[in-house]
């Protein structure tokens, strides 16, 4: 290791910016994360900087360069490619510490990437041999470490006091501690559960040793390409001890689970036995009761057809912790996928998301209300009803000609998909094949040339009403 890695303190001390272009900008954004004074030396300033300079948050020192404006200073960057040599021997006679952009003969130390998560400080260097290799690792510890996780040190500082009180030092206190920044406290304080948070916190610091409190947390998985997962949902996967999942979530987003995690595959195929609900609640409220990180995994949003609510109020009966974790559901999904936008000027003003199946057939639905013109609407568990929900629609009077889109196991590589009317949907879906899990959005296609699309006449800035009054 030839550079060492130190965090230095920079409070009431002073750091010098030679430079006022891009990069210049980049070290001051980085710089204003601490108290730091920092004092640009540059022939002149625009853009951000001179906003900074104005809200007194830099202060611009000098328009030429003078070595006495070393003097004291904590820390030095150069982004000016005229003085790097100068400041850089300057700074050098002086012992400062001193960075000039890509430049790491003439620097005493190297930037590091890092992710920050105040006071939390993750610093990534690979001593400039592999910029990009340190760019891409960044980012993945950007993606795992929980946006929440400074305020979690943050709080734990405010207990230091409370714990020096009130639990041994030594193996105790080092138990307490992990079981705070590792265990079921840290677990409720991330899902923002306070009410959890406060009784695990008493619990831990009576020296209760209860079980260990297991949570569930139901994740929406999205509608298949796992890069469509939310940060959160990929960091409860890499967290979770067990994953209870269905059908429609695809082997690539179980991938990026925990390898050890144990996976229950839970999904209800058509005319096929399968779980029931309530054995899924079992499983789930067993596995959470043994203290597991849970996580139940569901196609799309939990809470659209996913039956996220009943699982939900099953575990709350149960007194079990739960959270939820959005996800991009079907509807929003497919249709990004092959660039359907789903509200269009002109169009429609609203769209509606509906199921065509329900327990028993075909939901009920006010098909007379969907046939009006202007309707758009996104059917989820619509192949097999397809012949259906045209049929009624075309009782109800709508236009056979109506736009249909389908869309086939959409976001992933077999997707497909089809536009056809109301009019042909059954004859589309069946001499097609499709059976697959398919969106079938009704009263919508593609835009045309943008001439077809109506405008809005944009209306002239008016006078704030205040202004008016006076004047
Ligand atoms: N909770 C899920 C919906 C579950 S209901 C969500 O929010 O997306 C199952 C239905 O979702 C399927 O019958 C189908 O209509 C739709 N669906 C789910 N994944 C899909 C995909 N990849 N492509 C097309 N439709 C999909």
């Amino acid at each position: 290791m030839r550079y060492f890695p130190l965090f230095v303190d920079l409070k009431d001390r002073r750091a010098v910016v030679v430079g006022s272009g891009e990069e210049a900008l980049r070290k001051v954004r980085l710089l204003l994360k601490t108290d730091v004074a920092i004092d640009i030396i540059a022939p002149e300033l625009g853009g951000e900087l001179a906003d900074l300079r104005d809200a007194g948050r830099i202060a611009w020192k000098a328009k030429r360069f003078a070595a006495r404006h070393l003097d004291d200073a904590a820390v030095v960057y150069v982004a000016d490619k005229d003085l790097e040599e100068v400041v850089s021997s300057e700074a050098r006679k002086r012992n400062l510490p001193v960075n000039v952009v890509d430049r790491a003969e003439l620097s005493s130390f190297i930037q590091p990437s890092i992710v920050d998560r105040d006071p939390v400080v993750v610093a990534i260097g690979t001593e400039g041999a592999a910029p990009v290799l340190g760019q891409g690792l960044r980012a993945r510890i950007d993606a795992m470490l929980p946006a929440t996780l400074g305020r979690l040190a943050a709080t734990a500082e405010s207990l230091r006091e409370r714990i020096a009180g009130t639990v041994a030092p030594g193996f105790a206190r080092r138990d307490f501690w992990q079981k705070y920044f590792f265990g079921s406290i840290r677990d409720s304080f991330l899902a923002g559960d306070k009410s959890a948070y406060a009784r695990e916190l008493e619990a831990a610091l009576a020296g209760v040793t209860s079980p260990p409190a297991g949570r569930v947390s139901l994740v929406g998985a999205g509608p298949g390409d796992p890069e469509l997962l939310t940060l959160k949902a990929q960091r409860k996967l890499i967290e979770a001890d067990v994953i209870v999942y269905d059908r429609l979530v695809g082997p690539a987003v179980l991938e990026m689970a925990r390898r050890d995690a144990i996976r229950i595959p839970v999904g209800k195929t058509p005319y096929e036995p399968s779980p029931k609900q309530g054995e899924i609640n079992r499983i789930l409220i067993a596995e959470a009761k043994a203290g597991r990180r849970v996580v139940r995994l569901k196609g799309g949003d939990p809470y659209i057809f996913g039956r996220g609510g009943e699982e939900q109020a099953a575990l709350e009966a149960a007194g079990i912790s739960v959270d939820v974790v959005p996800g991009i559901t079907a509807a929003l999904g497919c249709a990004a996928s092959i660039g359907l936008p789903l509200t269009q000027r002109g169009q429609n003003t609203s769209i509606t998301l509906l199921t065509a199946t329900s327990e028993r057939g075909l939901a009920e639905q006010n098909w007379t209300a969907l046939a009006q013109p202007g309707q758009a609407f996104a059917v989820y568990m619509g192949v097999n009803m397809a012949g259906d929900i045209a049929a009624k629609l075309l009782d109800a009077g709508i236009d056979p000609a109506c736009p249909v889109t389908l869309v086939e196991n959409g976001t992933l590589e077999n997707e497909r998909s089809f536009v056809t009317t109301i009019g042909d949907l059954w004859e589309t879906v069946a001499s097609k094949g499709i059976y697959g899990p398919a969106m079938i959005y009704v009263g919508l296609a593609k835009a045309k040339a943008s001439a077809d699309i109506v405008s809005f006449p944009v209306r002239a800035p008016s006078e704030p009403e205040a202004l008016r009054a006076v004047s």
